[in-house]
């Protein structure tokens, strides 16, 4: 699982010796058979080879390069992913002994890139879409804690509950048995659930966690919600029935389920709000035309795409700035090169502004909204009208 720490290092990575491999495959099973990406890849590792032949960098270099490409191709005709993930990318440097693989869960645009740093525009863009979810299992008496994060999961066994504390049998004497012992076991599963929210709270300060997931038999899960501290009670978006001895699979199944009908309900409501701008011609623009558009005006503030769509377009190859006609780059006049899909450049570009991306699966959601469609941040026309209030206040 690709944690904060893997992250910061791929971003600060820069190569002193040999070149920084970045190795992208689109491996999405639903459309494309094996024998295709494994067409691919073989492609784009001879095209490599090619490129580093004309590079000026030494034979260790050379020698350390084709040693990672070997490798790379090798990775790829020997896995076989499971069907959640959809795209494989690898980090690689032979002469600095640098090498690291992730499956991703969503489809990316094969590429191959060689150069001093990582190429990881398509990564990060892929990263800010995903919320880092910690889902803890407990009963009266045990708890488990899982991180979920970009369809993987992982079981953590480093946060330990606090020791009871021992108990003063104060008024027991006075007491008929059973409901002495009927007390003692709620001041128990009271303390251990106490317990639980703390240690949640820990380990969502340790791990960065965005979201929380509650698994437990009812209804001691929604007593746990209801004795978390309130930030992480507001990131709380899933209780669901589960064995606190489940295997991990299906742990994974359940979060993911959770947190799919808390995207699918995001989605509803971003949806409506672009509809409802778009309408009123408002803070919102619809069609990839106009989607475009705002980009190259650095209008976005939030992206919505359906999932499956692509268009074909033009990409700057000075700035990557994406466009759907024109004979040079509107935004730094370079020479724009077209693209069988411009709507990766589009969202990696989004995400390089500092827009929020959110990829819709839903189905019909976002038909009406032409596949594409943005909440912009200003209005044609708005800020030379705020320019020319502030004048004539002078
Ligand atoms: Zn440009």
């Amino acid at each position: 699982m690709i944690g904060h720490q893997e992250v910061n290092l791929l971003t600060n990575y820069i190569a002193r010796e040999g070149v920084a491999i970045s190795f992208y495959l689109n491996t999405d099973g639903s459309e494309r058979a094996r024998s295709i990406w494994d067409i691919e890849a073989k492609d784009l590792v001879k095209k490599a080879r090619k490129e580093l032949d004309g590079l000026n960098i030494g034979r260790k270099s050379i020698e350390a390069a084709d040693e990672s490409l070997r490798r790379i191709q090798q990775f790829v005709s020997m896995e076989n992913p499971a069907a959640r993930y959809r795209s494989l990318a690898i980090f690689a440097n032979s002469v600095e002994n640098f090498y690291q693989i992730y499956w991703l869960p969503m489809p990316v645009k094969s590429n191959l890139v060689i150069d001093t740093n990582f190429y990881l525009r398509p990564l990060l863009a892929m990263l800010e879409e995903h919320y880092r979810i910690g889902v803890v299992l407990a009963d009266s008496r045990h708890v488990r804690l899982f991180e979920v994060y970009m369809n993987e999961i992982i079981e953590h066994h480093d946060f330990a509950l606090k020791a009871k504390p021992v108990r003063k049998p104060l008024l027991e004497t006075f007491m008929k048995r059973e409901k002495r012992l009927m007390q003692r076991k709620e001041e128990q599963t009271r303390f251990h659930l106490g317990s639980v929210a703390e240690l949640l709270k820990s380990m969502s300060a340790n791990r960065h966690l965005d979201k929380i997931i509650i698994g437990a038999r009812k209804p001691l899960g929604d007593h746990l919600a209801r004795l978390l501290h309130t930030r992480l009670r507001n990131n709380l978006i899933g209780v669901f029935e589960i064995d606190i001895h489940a295997k991990e699979n299906e742990v994974l199944s359940k979060a993911l389920a959770a947190e799919r009908g808390f995207e699918l309900d995001e989605e509803r409501i971003l949806l409506r709000k672009i509809s409802v701008e778009v309408e009123k011609d408002g803070y919102a623009v619809k069609g990839i035309k106009k989607v475009v558009e705002a980009t190259q005006e650095y209008n976005l503030q939030v992206l919505a795409v359906a999932e499956d769509f692509s268009q074909p377009g033009l990409v700057c190859t000075q700035c990557g700035m994406p466009h759907i006609e024109g004979a040079a780059c509107v935004c730094c006049g370079g020479m724009l090169v077209q693209v069988s899909d411009a709507v990766y450049d589009l969202v990696e570009e989004a995400v390089r502004q500092g827009a929020t991306v959110r990829h819709i699966r839903g189905e019909n959601l976002i038909g009406s909204l032409e596949n594409i469609a943005a909440i912009i941040k200003f209005k044609k026309g708005e800020l030379v009208q705020l320019e020319e209030t502030a004048e004539t206040e002078i």
